[in-house]
């Protein structure tokens, strides 16, 4: 039987470590590449005993194997890649800060690991021959006027701000991307994911799904910036990973744009509101703080398009995915 070769960097991360043990459990040989700037050997260490899965400690940024002829101002930023780049059939590139807090702290990085690094993967994708997925963000639609947002979209971003490392540097890989499918007719696509939550969901990184519930479980106040109205839609982890996996191995999707996510939307009040009744707090209080710079006050996902072509819609509902992460953060306290 042919042996199937996954590379997914940002492995070691919340979305990337559900995908390898995805890839794994179907027989894959996996390797994962990730430089643990956000991301957590805990997550991988069950699968690092598995002989179908290798570990590579590496910034997807540094580096360049041999065969890339760079310009001499990027020699010094590629400079120590090992000339490893395992064999793949399918090439993720999940490596990026996803979180506010993680990509405003590495704001750099983050605009360097999407361009520089969607840049390699691509070429490497382009000369082997591989399948290629790019995990874009729902940030690229903004502030949307659109709504729900829809994948012939183009957004209302801010180029100039404080989130702008993350939008802007995603709207470049999808650029990128667009260019090798058309170019070079690369085996490309890319993947718009929506709030995404479940289990190794870093507690510290400062999204609302990991503050609310670590927050509830410690009997501390709960923080809702600006007075909750603004919305989104959370999608449960285990509904993502199966969209990645439809994204890439379904037949003439190169070249194609998708929304992952999960259309249910609330409100960031309410969902403060459900977490403390399902974490047992129902007295929990919720305070308010300022709603951050450029923070979207709607988000909510048109997946006709994967549903239609992928097959493929969220099942797990809100209630039951934050149980399963809620059992999760209790474990850890
Ligand atoms: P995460 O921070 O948990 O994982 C990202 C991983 O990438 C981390 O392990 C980090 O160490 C690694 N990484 C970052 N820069 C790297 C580099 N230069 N070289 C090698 N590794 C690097 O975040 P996540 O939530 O798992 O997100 C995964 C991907 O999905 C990201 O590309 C993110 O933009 C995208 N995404 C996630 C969500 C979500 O809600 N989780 C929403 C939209 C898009
Ligand atoms: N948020 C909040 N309390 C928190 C953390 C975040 O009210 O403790 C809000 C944040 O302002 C945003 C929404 O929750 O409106 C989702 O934030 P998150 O950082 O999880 O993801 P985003 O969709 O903004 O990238």
């Amino acid at each position: 039987m042919k042996r199937i070769h996954s590379l997914v960097t940002g492995g070691a991360g919340f979305v990337g470590s559900h995908l390898c043990d995805f890839l794994v459990s179907q027989g894959h040989h996996v390797v994962c590449v990730d430089n643990l700037i956000t991301g957590k050997l805990e997550n991988i260490n069950h699968l690092r005993r598995h002989s179908q899965f290798r570990f590579i400690n590496q910034d997807v940024i540094k580096g360049l194997p041999r065969f890339l002829a760079l310009p001499r101002f990027l020699r010094d930023v590629t400079r120590g890649f090992p000339r490893f780049l395992p064999k793949a059939d399918y090439v993720f590139h999940l490596a990026s800060p996803a979180s506010p807090v993680g990509y405003m702290k590495n704001s750099i990085e983050t605009i360097l690991t999407n361009s520089i690094g969607t840049y390699r993967l691509l070429e490497y994708c382009k000369r082997k021959g591989a399948a290629f997925l790019f995990a874009s963000t729902s940030e690229v639609y903004g502030n949307p006027h659109v709504h729900p947002q829809v994948e012939s979209y183009w957004g209302n971003v801010n180029s100039f701000g404080p989130r702008s490392c993350y939008d802007e540097s995603k709207r470049l890989g999808e650029a990128l991307i667009y260019e090798y499918v058309h170019k070079y007719k690369t085996n490309a696509r890319l993947v718009r994911i929506f709030n995404t939550y479940g289990p190794r969901l870093n507690e510290n990184d400062g999204r609302v799904v990991s503050n609310l519930i670590t927050q509830a479980l410690h009997g501390d106040d709960l923080t809702v910036y600006g007075d909750g109205s603004q919305t989104r839609s959370f999608c449960y982890v285990s509904d993502l990973v199966r969209g990645l996996w439809a994204a890439i191995s379904t037949p003439r999707t190169a070249g194609e744009v998708f929304n992952l996510g999960n259309p249910q939307e609330t409100t960031i009040l309410k969902f403060a509101q459900t977490v403390k009744e399902l974490c047992g707090k129902p007295g929990a209080k919720i305070v308010k703080k300022p709603l951050p710079q450029d923070d979207p006050i709607k988000r909510k996902p048109n997946i006709s398009k994967a549903k239609k072509v992928l097959k493929w819609e969220p099942k797990v509902s809100l209630k039951d995915g934050l149980q399963y992460t809620i059992e999760y953060y209790r474990g850890r306290i």
